[in-house]
């Protein structure tokens, strides 16, 4: 099984980089001696070259917007890891890998929606961990910063204004006194917003899993959509019909948007734009399947953005 992914990989990643004349740059160094037949296979670099076989396709997809002689980053080369900027560049776009989107409270995310039992026990499964570190965000815009968030912007602390004593971000209400903290919640979480104004032109928020989805994973893709409210994708190798969490896939786009509270979000200067797309049999080295997957699916209406993540529905031999 090593040898055909280190094939099949090493293969796509090499006819791109000769189509277009750029080079792919493997940031991570497992996977890279994984491809080098310098390290064998192991699930952890399983998982890397899935999302690797996941970017390959999105950068196919975008082959009219490559600049030939570009260096396309699949995750950011040790030397340039003092800041946000692993992305890859096309014209008009920009595929950033595993960035560090700004933390949010689970409690404040959650006062903005009333959602079903049957949701809120998927999302209690996977607190107090809040997921802010997606696979993929694309952007319709060349964007070559992004405001450096770092993990620290993941914990929360507060201070209770009645009685002083700190707050975490887990507690809707302070521990020693009870006051109610949403209020300071939200200043909280709109300066963090107002910090990332580039959230506004994500076309795609993309996650993607090696093998089926557990409740983990629905569980994490979930909060990615009621915190951020980007449209956003959830790719896998395996099939929907075999999940045990299909009707809440297939109607997720639904159900949250019955389950938004406008004037919380109003208030908050907000609004759900979400788009939701579940993408399944995306498997690694079906490469047609794959490529038509996003062309087809990752387009959205022009009454959502005024983008197209795909421009261009040819398909090159
Ligand atoms: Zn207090």
């Amino acid at each position: 099984m090593g040898e055909e992914l280190r094939r099949v990989l090493s293969e796509k990643k090499e006819a791109l980089e000769s189509r277009y004349g750029i080079h792919i740059y493997i940031g991570y160094d497992e996977l890279g001696d994984f491809l080098g037949g310098r390290r064998s296979l192991n699930p952890q670099i399983y998982k890397r070259c899935y999302e690797f076989w996941t970017y390959l396709i999105m950068l196919e997809s975008m082959e009219e917007l490559i600049r030939p002689g570009e260096s396309y980053f699949y995750e950011r080369p040790r030397w340039r890891r003092d800041r946000q900027r692993i992305y890859s560049t096309f014209r008009g776009k920009s595929i950033w890998c595993e960035p560090n989107m700004p933390g949010y409270d689970p409690a404040l995310i959650l006062s903005q929606y009333d959602l079903s039992n049957e949701i809120i026990s998927l999302l209690e499964i996977t607190q107090p961990t809040i997921h802010c570190i997606p696979d993929f965000i694309v952007f319709n815009e060349e964007r070559r910063e992004l405001y450096p968030f770092t993990n620290l912007t993941r914990m929360f602390v507060y201070y209770c204004p009645k009685c002083g004593g700190e707050v975490s971000g887990w507690n809707e209400r302070c521990p020693s006194c009870g006051y109610s903290m949403l209020e300071r919640m939200r200043e909280s979480w709109g300066s963090q917003l107002r910090r990332f104004p580039e959230r506004r032109n994500i076309e795609w928020l993309v996650e993607c899993k090696e093998k089926g989805i557990t409740r983990e994973d629905l569980s994490q893709f979930i909060w990615y959509i009621l915190a951020y409210k980007v449209p956003s994708a959830l790719i896998f190798q395996g099939s929907l019909d075999s999940l045990d969490q299909r009707d809440i896939l297939e109607n997720l786009e639904e159900t949250l948007r019955t389950g938004v509270r406008r004037e919380e979000l109003e208030n908050l200067g907000e609004e759900f734009r979400t788009r939701i797309k579940v993408l399944d049999n995306f498997r690694i080295g079906d490469n047609d399947t794959c490529l038509h997957k996003i062309r087809e699916e990752l387009t959205i209406d022009s009454d959502c953005t005024n983008s197209n993540f795909v421009k261009v529905k040819k398909v090159r031999r």
